[in-house]
C-alpha cells in the first residue's frame, strides 16, 4: 500500500514523529530561543542541511524565535527548510 507520496525531498519523517522530534528539541532548549532567549514564536532551525549530513537529529536541531530563525536564514543559507 503507497498510503503516502511525498515528492518533496525534505520530508523523510512523518508528521507524528517529526513533531515529537521538535517537542523533544524544545524540551531540551527548555522553551528558550538559544540565542536571544525569547520563549515566544519558536522554531526549529536545522543547523545543517538534511539532505547532507544534517539529518532529522535532535543534535541538528536548534529552537530559535522567529526573529533570530529569519536572521539566521539571511546570514548564512545553511538550512533549506520551511518551517
Ligand atoms: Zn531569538
Ligand atoms: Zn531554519
Amino acid at each position: 500500500m503507497n498510503k503516502i507520496r511525498v515528492k518533496s525531498p525534505r520530508l523523510r519523517l512523518d508528521a507524528n514523529s517529526y513533531l515529537e522530534l521538535h517537542r523533544q528539541v524544545l524540551e531540551r532548549d527548555g522553551w528558550r530561543c538559544q540565542v536571544c532567549g525569547s520563549m515566544q514564536r519558536l522554531q526549529v532551525h536545522h543547523l545543517k542541511f538534511r539532505s547532507r549530513s544534517g539529518g532529522d537529529e535532535e543534535q541538528n536541531l536548534i529552537t530559535l524565535c522567529t526573529e533570530c530563525h529569519e536572521r539566521v536564514h539571511r546570514k548564512a543559507s545553511g538550512c533549506n527548510v520551511q518551517l
